[in-house]
């Protein structure tokens, strides 16, 4: 048995593994985290780090959370898997409990991920009859060729040109501008309700009812991607529900399964008919084992009023930081616990590497921004200590300079 587990070695081992035998993202890791409780986690050489980035706005509940490893555990030893010609009570029930949440007699197509989650919508939007899809620059909504169509940053986009759709891009948070560009030849408009990987950019109040409203008049689907704010994380169920905004169309992921896959694609009121059985399909999306790990995610967030908690930590954190007065932070902005550090100078890469080495996990989606979307059971002593050190993080990038 010992024989089919990883073995323990330090990062170094690992790395050099890394190296010969990975294709990833992002190049070399900056560090190999073997173990995680709660916010916190430790790597391979036994350091302990807060983590303040929860696996990139998906460990809702941290991590090793008690009531997530008793619903998979207990699902794993009764059904790992079915195939989509059958259901389980896991996957009804979490589909019950997210159209619930999204009312308007929702329909859901699991995934098992947030860019296939967007696939899903994608070919939603082809149902209607129409092509057209206005997306928004600073959009990011996925690396496989369909979300990648929706992604506006050219450095991802442009090495696999040509890509599907027809797609034009308006800027964000400008309803005006979304007015202009939208009429009745368009499918759909895809935004994000608080752009995450531009940096965590807050459109103007009023954009997304604004949306709504121009895309009701063009008989338009309003889709909004909250693979990155949704499932408390900008403290809702959706970020929308801030705005009273009903969408057509709600692609989630990341937080859903506190780290298993699963994503999905909500389609609400007029759009639930759209898809039809047969018409689109997945051999994981809604596996039991990730769908009873989004049914403990979505009920310990209502048991323990985590909503709440994600409005209130997050304002006190966006206070303290502001209450900071550095002058190498020129803003801080988001909702709930997604919020951005705007930095007056490019300098967030370094500043985030100097966090890693000063035990605290978090990252810069932008040359001037850095990231903070931990867990929502973060403590105020967690964040305070980031809050603490962060004078001392920025100051010492000065001095260097
Ligand atoms: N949409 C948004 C808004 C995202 O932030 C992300 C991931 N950063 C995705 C889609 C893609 O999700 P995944 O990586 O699970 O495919």
């Amino acid at each position: 048995m010992t024989d089919l587990v990883p073995p323990q070695v330090g990062s170094a081992t690992v790395l050099r593994g890394y190296a010969d035998a990975m294709i990833n993202a992002f190049g070399t890791p900056k560090r190999v985290f073997v173990r995680g409780e709660g916010c916190q986690v430790w790597d391979a050489d036994g350091r302990r780090y807060t983590d303040l980035l929860s696996g990139l706005a998906v460990n809702a509940l941290g991590h090793a959370h008690p009531t997530v490893l008793a619903a998979i555990t207990g699902q794993l030893s009764t059904l790992g898997h079915v195939s989509n010609f059958f259901a389980t009570p896991a996957q009804v029930a979490l589909a019950q409990r997210l159209t619930e949440l999204a009312g308007e007699d929702a329909r859901v197509f699991f995934t098992n991920s947030g860019s296939e989650a967007n696939e899903a919508a994608f070919k939603i939007t082809r149902m209607t009859g129409r092509s057209r899809i206005v997306a928004a620059e600073g959009s990011f909504h996925g690396r496989t060729m369909g979300a990648l169509a929706l992604t506006h940053n050219p450095k991802y986009r442009d090495p696999f040109a040509p890509l599907p759709g027809d797609v034009t891009f308006v800027p964000y948070g400008d309803a005006d501008a979304l007015a202009a560009a939208v009429d009745d030849t368009v499918a759909a408009v895809v935004l994000e309700p608080i752009q995450g990987e531009n940096g965590i950019v807050v459109p103007p109040a009023g954009y997304l009812a604004a949306a709504r409203e121009i895309t009701a008049r063009h008989g338009s689907l309003l889709w909004l991607d909250e693979v990155q704010t949704g499932i408390g994380r900008a403290g809702e169920w959706f970020a929308h529900s801030a705005e009273s905004v009903t969408p057509d169309l709600i692609t989630i992921a990341k937080g859903l399964g506190n780290g298993f896959p699963i994503g999905a694609c909500l389609a609400l009121g007029p759009a639930a008919g759209l898809l039809q059985p047969g018409s689109h399909g997945s051999t994981f999306g809604g596996n039991p084992v990730a769908a009873v790990a989004g049914l403990a995610v979505l009920g310990v967030i209502e048991r323990d009023g985590l909503l709440e908690r994600s409005r209130a930590a997050g304002d006190r954190l966006a206070d303290a930081l502001a209450a900071l007065a550095h002058p190498l932070i020129a803003q801080v902005r988001g909702r709930g616990l997604l919020r951005g550090i705007v930095l007056n100078a490019p300098i967030a890469a370094a500043v985030s590497d100097a966090a890693l080495d000063a035990g605290f996990v978090i990252n810069a989606p932008r040359p001037d921004v850095l990231r903070l979307a931990p867990p929502l059971i973060i403590s105020d002593a967690e964040l305070d200590g980031f809050v603490a050190a962060l004078p001392g993080l920025l100051d010492a990038h000065e001095a260097a300079a």
